[in-house]
Order: C-alpha cells, then sequence, then structure tokens
C-alpha cells in the first residue's frame, strides 16, 4: 500500500491530462473526471481511474485538485457538490487561473467549510505540463507548504510561495500583465526597426542585450529568425494563445478595477489583446500581435 496522498482530479483538458499523467506517474492513485466524456476517455486510456461524477472524486481521497476554465466553474463545484462531500479537512488545490477574488472566495468557502485551501496557478502551457516542468505560484498556509510541495514538485520544477490565499492568483496576473505589455512593446519596437530600415537580426543583436531585453524578446521573439522556437518561426502557432493572453489580462482588469489602480498600461494590453483575439485570432500565439501592428488594425 501507497502512503501517498490520494487525489481527486477535476479538470482533464488541455493542462490537466498532463498533469494528470505525471502524479499517475509518480505513483499517485487518482480519481479523475471532467464534465466531457472524450476527456475521461483519454485519461482512462493513460491508465488514470476515473469516477463518474464530481462529487466522486471528492469522496475517500486526501487533496481535491481543481484545472478549470475559469473562477464560476471553480465556485459552482465548489458549492455545488465538492465541498459537502470531502472529508474534513480536505485539502483544496486549486490549479487554474481565476479572478484573484473569486480565489479568495473559494478559500473562504473551503476553510468555513471545514477544509484547507490554496491557490496555486501555473505558468508554462501545455509543453511545461507534459514535461513536469511549469512554475507554480502559490498561495497558501504555512503550515500545508511542505504536504503541497510534495505533490507539485511532479508537475513542475519551480514553485513559488507567493502568500496566503489569493497571492499565487495575484502573482500570477501581475506577470502576465506585465507580459502581455512587454510583448506589445517588443511588436511595435520590431516594426519600427523594420520602417527605419533594420535587419531583424541587427535589432535583436541590440535588445538581446541592452536595456529594452525582456521574455517577450529573447524567448517568444515576435519575428521569425532570431530564436529559432520562438512561435513566430511556425505562423505563430502557439505557444500561448491570444485567447488565454487576452483571458489573463481581463482578470489583471478586473484586479485593477477592485483595488483602484490607474495602470494605464495594462488597461491598454488587456483591450488591445481582446480585440486581436476576437478578431479571428484567438488561436494564434500572443506574439502574432505584431501583425496586427504592422497592419494598423490594432
Ligand atoms: P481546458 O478548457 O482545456 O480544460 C479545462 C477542463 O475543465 C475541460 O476539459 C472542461 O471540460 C473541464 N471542466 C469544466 N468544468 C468542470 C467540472 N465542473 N468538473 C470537471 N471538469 C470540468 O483548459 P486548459 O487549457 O487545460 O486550462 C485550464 C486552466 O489552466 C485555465 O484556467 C487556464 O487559464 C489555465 N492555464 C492554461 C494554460 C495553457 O497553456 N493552456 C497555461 C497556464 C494556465
Amino acid at each position: 500500500m501507497s502512503n501517498l496522498p490520494v487525489i481527486g482530479f477535476l479538470g482533464l483538458g488541455h493542462m490537466g491530462l498532463p498533469m494528470a499523467i505525471n502524479l499517475h506517474r509518480a505513483g499517485y492513485k487518482l480519481k479523475g473526471f471532467d464534465v466531457v466524456p472524450a476527456a475521461v476517455q483519454a485519461a482512462t486510456e493513460a491508465g488514470i481511474e476515473t469516477v463518474d461524477s464530481g462529487a466522486d472524486a471528492a469522496k475517500g481521497v486526501d487533496i481535491v485538485l481543481t484545472m478549470f476554465p475559469s473562477g464560476q466553474h471553480v465556485l459552482d463545484a465548489y458549492r455545488s457538490y465538492l465541498l459537502d462531500t470531502a472529508a474534513p479537512n480536505t485539502l483544496f488545490l486549486e490549479c487554474s487561473t481565476i479572478d484573484v477574488a473569486q480565489a479568495r472566495e473559494a478559500a473562504e468557502l473551503a476553510v468555513a467549510a471545514g477544509h484547507r485551501s490554496a491557490d496555486a496557478p501555473v505558468s508554462g502551457g501545455v509543453v511545461g505540463a507534459e514535461a513536469g516542468t511549469l512554475t507554480f505560484m502559490l498561495g497558501a498556509e504555512a503550515a500545508d507548504l511542505a504536504e503541497i510541495t510534495a505533490v507539485l514538485e511532479h508537475m513542475g520544477k519551480r514553485i513559488v510561495h507567493c502568500g496566503g490565499h489569493g497571492s499565487g492568483q495575484a502573482a500570477k496576473i501581475c506577470n502576465n500583465m506585465l507580459l502581455g505589455i512587454s510583448m506589445i512593446g517588443a511588436a511595435e519596437a520590431f516594426v519600427l526597426g523594420e520602417r527605419l530600415g533594420l535587419e531583424h537580426q541587427a535589432l535583436y543583436d541590440v535588445i538581446s542585450t541592452a536595456s529594452g531585453q525582456c521574455w517577450s524578446v529573447t524567448t517568444n521573439c515576435p519575428v521569425p529568425g532570431p530564436v529559432p522556437a520562438s512561435p513566430a518561426n511556425r505562423d505563430y502557432q502557439p505557444g500561448f494563445a491570444a485567447a488565454l493572453m487576452a483571458k489573463d489580462l481581463g482578470l489583471a482588469s478586473s484586479s485593477l478595477e477592485h483595488t483602484d489602480t490607474d495602470a494605464q498600461m495594462g488597461a491598454l494590453a488587456a483591450a488591445l489583446y481582446r480585440k486581436f483575439s476576437d478578431e479571428g485570432n484567438a488561436g494564434t500565439d500572443f506574439s502574432g500581435i505584431i501583425n496586427a501592428v504592422r497592419e494598423g488594425t490594432l
């Protein structure tokens, strides 16, 4: 018999399935569930034990892990069946990317129901989920850290404890707000460079070693050539889809409003990515926004 905790794993989508597979390979007993039958079937085919309902995934487990599209999905599942079904003191590990206020509400609900809670959103995308190299941003009580880290380290290579409940989500959206702003800045710099007669490689060689240096240039460069692995070299296939950047910037906007923060660049990046995504580019890598900058259609 294994001493590892039993994990109810809900949400077996693009991210959840590879994360669940890594836990399964590490020897954890999972009770997997998704509302989409094809997702359940894919998990079964990967050797993961699956159950017939969300409530069943919370029965007889030590940890309930959720990887859902939005905060509303999380709150609905918590309220409708997860919190009531789980045994007292279950650890609710919420890994979706959701609004900070909703993350804090979910944690309050879990604690009020006699459970423990942590938010642990991720960065690293599907590639990182498959490779087990995600970064987890953790909002959790210090007393639960060792137990949480022992599980997360099978799915990620870096775990940053950001503070109490909601702090993981807060760190995630602050990072992604900066990423959205910096990618638009990188796109504008390369388009201006083109019009001033600069070769992409020449401008890259300067920026990548000068004060404009940033991840949007050195890793996810929006023009093909200088960084062979960047999505620009494969017609902007994601990578990190524009729809997900628009979602995260929407969450950042909501937090800007809640906190009465005057962040004009973040608000503008949110509006520009929403437009870019809605105008037929939802599945394009977010660096593809350079084409809209070049065409003047943003
Ligand atoms: P996805 O839509 O592929 O997967 C979400 C899954 O949750 C779906 O299969 C859906 O059917 C399932 N689901 C919804 N409600 C459910 C319920 N009540 N019970 C069981 N299953 C339910 O999304 P994804 O790309 O896997 O992303 C999941 C989360 O991770 C999102 O919050 C996203 O913002 C975040 N994220 C995604 C990426 C990425 O690159 N895809 C990167 C970082 C973070």
